[in-house]
């Protein structure tokens, strides 16, 4: 397949060339100027355009270090077709250590956008006309919001045939199945019918190396199955484990205000009316316990222990067969481990 190049903020980047960009965003007040780095690796072959992204929330840094390993691969040297990193889209964010942008809006709820609204749907219009549009395929990285933790996770659009096998390349045990009207940029990619996988995991202003780990190893089995790179030669590489879909899922909420101690760990099986926490006064006379409202197993989890009542404490998935998803988790994180 012939490869036709592809152009991004007027560059134009030509089959086997390399290159990164600096997109111009709005600038700061300061009128110091602002860019988006892109990096992009043209194959010399033509093949599908995958754009790799993270912190959409400015916050999320699991992802930038997923990237920054992602395009030192040797394997991309026989890239068929073009690989589009963009580690930081939420410049400003990351800057100030924030999930939102200057003008407190979340970006991840702001797609498509517009060139005449706010930072925000500026921002989020800028992102889709030169990234998303160039491109055939996309995987948005992502980690818990502050304080929480996400079991690592995959997102996606399940009734998209293609997306479902980009699943099930990715190769972390736990997916949600998710048709969203959110204005991110998961429903966008699936009302412009492509494929798209959101993977969720870790904290937000952490790096966690299994979620690390496990991310890129997922994004390197999807550019294998789109036949962007070469099967993997090794005999003994790491095992690929087959998502089981979740049928739903639900946040438990603290039943009163207090501090937290939190006895079910991330990647728990948990029935209903299990007991994963006891919030206490500060003297601990005053006990509540905080039970599982449905049974499944534990994907997100608040690391803070200081809670207001109605607060989101533990996030559960329900599977028609939890003990078995659980027994997969735990292999996931043994796997994954090795040699840390
Ligand atoms: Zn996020």
């Amino acid at each position: 397949m012939s490869n036709p190049g592809i152009e991004i903020n007027g560059i134009k980047i030509f089959p086997g060339q390399n290159l990164t960009i600096d997109l111009p965003v709005a600038r700061l007040y300061t009128h110091t100027p602002m860019t988006m780095p892109i990096h992009v690796i043209n194959g010399k072959k033509g093949g599908p355009r995958l754009f790799v992204s993270a912190a959409i929330h400015g916050d999320e840094i699991n992802g930038v270090e997923i990237i920054r390993r992602l395009i030192k691969l040797p394997a991309l040297k026989r890239l068929q077709g073009c690989l589009i990193a963009v580690p930081i889209v939420n410049v400003y964010g990351l800057v100030q250590h924030s999930r939102y942008l200057p003008d407190r809006r979340d970006l991840n709820r702001s797609f498509p956008g517009s060139d005449k609204g706010s930072l925000t749907a500026r921002l989020a219009n800028l992102f889709m006309t030169e990234i998303v549009e160039n491109c055939t395929h996309g995987i948005d990285l992502h980690t818990g919001a502050l304080h929480r933790d996400n079991l690592p996770h995959i997102r996606g659009n399940l009734d998209h045939d293609e997306t479902g096998k980009m699943a099930h390349a990715f190769g972390v045990p736990v997916m949600l199945n998710a048709d969203v009207r959110d204005g991110s940029l998961r429903q966008v990619a699936a009302d412009q019918k492509i494929p798209f996988l959101v993977y969720e995991a870790g904290e937000a202003l952490r790096f966690d190396e299994v979620c690390i780990r496990a991310g890129l190893r997922g994004i390197i089995e999807v550019m294998r199955h789109l036949e962007m790179i070469p099967p993997s030669k090794r005999k003994h590489a790491r095992k690929v484990f087959d998502p089981v879909v979740a049928r739903s899922s639900t946040w438990v909420r603290a039943p009163v205000s207090g501090i937290l101690r939190v006895t079910a760990a991330l990647g728990a099986r948990v029935h209903k009316d299990s007991v994963l926490g006891v919030i206490a006064d500060p003297f601990g006379e005053k006990e509540t316990q905080v039970t599982a409202t449905a049974g499944g197993v534990i994907i997100g989890r608040l690391k803070l222990p200081l809670v207001n009542e109605g607060d989101a404490l533990f996030h559960i998935a329900r599977f028609e067969k939890a003990d078995s998803v659980a027994a997969r988790v735990e292999e996931f994180h043994n796997t994954y481990q090795e040699n840390l």
